[in-house]
């Protein structure tokens, strides 16, 4: 394990030697996810299922959290027809 200081602007230096490992370059897209007490940090190599956009997914699902809203906002739309 290695140990690094949350500088003042929150930021924090992934080692060289993990970004090498992992391909991680300037520029990549990283994925962080808050689970419980921990901070998951993943390169993103996602695209979401429906618009095709790199971005912030929604759990597992494949598809964006934007996609996501709309897919439940046509549903619950559909849900209010209904009764
Ligand atoms: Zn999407």
């Amino acid at each position: 394990m290695i140990s690094r200081r949350v500088d003042s602007m929150g930021r924090i230096v992934i080692p060289q030697e993990m970004r090498d490992k992992l391909g991680i370059t300037h520029d990549t897209l990283m994925d962080i996810n808050l689970r419980g007490n921990k901070i998951e940090l993943k390169k993103s190599g996602l695209t979401c299922a429906v618009c095709g956009r790199r971005g912030e997914m929604l759990d597992d699902t494949g598809v964006c959290i934007s996609c996501a809203e709309n897919i439940a906002a046509k549903f619950m739309e559909g849900f209010s027809k209904e009764a």
